[in-house]
């Protein structure tokens, strides 16, 4: 289907942009996502797995920097060039999706600290890499820690009492790390690097964390086995755990001072991109069922010039432009302020994601039956979709700490 867009100030660069990746999205990501739902999670990160074929074309597209500064060798796309190449992808597969966004997490925040010696080390080896061999993953919740470790405004955040599954000591020039994280980190079983969050003061609680960047081929460092799950099954998932593993000083790159700002950071950008990929996720039910719609006859005629269906159609697009309309604004707010207004990150993820999944349950109705077999998409959108609700912070403790913010930031009195 051809889709309109909203914005009649896309330049060619930005249509030329958009088609190269919804190519990549319907020829290579659908098939391969769906191929690899199929599978068992070890299957899926085998050897033999088309997970590999795939990131080897994403890369040479460039697609794993494209959250990156040109500055530093990434694709310094504008905000609403990230947004257009992250719908896309999220139409595509968001699990896939996320894998392709999440191999740039590390890299991508040491671009932010400016240190000269992190990029050299890091971000331009990522950035030169065509072959899809450096793969970050981004290492937050624990065994013991899921929502908690983003409660930001609850008054446990920073209690003593909050003790971290991965503590980190300063001994000398280095850093070491014991510890584990959770089953869900997400690209973990195929990562070689994590942008790893530690707790360094425990006085503190989680407000004592740091942010590290660690190779996972360091000594120490082993992995759990990749998890089996509902939705985004095409997005491994799997424990890290680190034995006394050591790193130079110079690889955490927010220690507790700066650890507050920098999970913000964190999670606006991951919130945004959590919210883009949903309105593609969103605009893939709303077109399985509009084509449906057109094809299946009932009461003598195509579901579509049913008046009840008319308006249930209406729904589903509607919902879709929201998400478009919710998310590129975000995104260009966001991508362009430091610090960001996390608020509005916050807005797009929960909103777009309640929609994208509100989406694809409604084109299940309206397939009928048809949409509950596995020999259609949309019963895989509808098991992504649920998932998108939980990860990036579930969407209750995202609202939570969004309030938290309002009511930091806003004055007692309107002015
Ligand atoms: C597909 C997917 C990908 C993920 N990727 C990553 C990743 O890359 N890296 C990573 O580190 N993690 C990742 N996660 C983990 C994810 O961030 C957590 O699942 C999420 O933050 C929720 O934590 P939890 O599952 O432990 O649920 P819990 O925090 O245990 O929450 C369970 C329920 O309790 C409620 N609840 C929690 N706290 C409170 C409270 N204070 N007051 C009232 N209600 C509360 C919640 O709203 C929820 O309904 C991923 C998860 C999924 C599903």
């Amino acid at each position: 289907m051809r889709y309109f867009d909203i914005d009649l100030n896309l330049t060619k660069e930005d249509i030329l942009l958009r088609r190269t990746v919804r190519e990549f999205a319907q020829k290579v990501m659908r098939p391969v996502s769906r191929e690899i739902d199929g599978m068992t999670a070890e299957q899926a990160v085998a050897d033999d797995s088309p997970l590999w074929d795939f990131m080897k074309q994403a890369y040479e597209l460039d697609l794993h920097k494209i959250l990156l500064p040109a500055y530093y060798g990434g694709e310094g796309l504008s905000p609403l060039q990230v947004h257009l190449v992250l719908e896309e992808m999220g139409w595509g597969s968001l699990g896939l999706a996320l894998q392709m966004t999440v191999v740039c997490f590390p890299f991508y925040l040491a671009c932010m600290t400016g240190d000269d010696e992190l990029i050299d080390t890091f971000v331009k080896p990522f950035c030169e890499c065509r072959d899809g061999s450096i793969r970050g993953c981004w290492g937050i919740t624990e065994p013991d820690h899921g929502s908690d470790v983003i409660a930001v405004g609850e008054d446990y955040f920073s209690s003593s009492k909050m003790r971290g599954n991965t503590q980190a000591r300063l001994d000398g020039n280095e850093w070491v790390i014991s510890g584990q994280k959770s089953a869900w980190v997400s690209g973990g079983t195929v990562a070689t690097h994590c942008l790893l969050h530690v707790q360094i003061d425990s006085s503190k609680g989680f407000a004592g964390n740091g942010i590290c960047i660690v190779p996972l081929d360091r000594r120490g460092v082993t992995k759990g086995k990749p998890l089996e799950k509902i939705g985004q099954r095409d997005l491994n998932q799997g424990e890290l755990y680190f034995d006394e593993v050591r790193i130079p000083k110079g690889w955490m790159l927010a220690d507790p001072d700066f650890y507050v700002p920098f999970l913000d950071m964190i999670l606006a950008s991951a919130n945004l991109c959590m919210a883009s990929w949903s309105t593609g996720l969103a605009r893939a039910a709303f077109e399985e069922a509009l084509t449906y719609s057109k094809q299946r006859i009932q009461g003598g005629r195509p579901l579509i010039e049913h008046y009840a269906m008319k308006q249930r159609i209406f729904d589903l697009f509607a919902r879709t432009e929201s998400c478009r309309a919710i998310s590129r604004a975000a995104i260009n707010l966001n991508f362009k302020l430091s610090p960001p207004h996390v608020e509005y990150s916050l807005w797009a993820k929960t909103q777009c994601t309640e929609m994208a999944f509100r989406n694809t349950h409604e084109a299940i109705q309206i397939w009928g039956g048809n949409g509950l077999t596995r020999e259609y998409i949309l019963e895989k959108l509808f098991r992504d979709a649920r998932a998108t609700l939980i990860e990036d912070g579930n969407n209750e403790t995202l609202a939570r700490h969004g309030g938290h913010i309002l009511g930091e930031k806003y004055p007692r009195k309107p002015i």
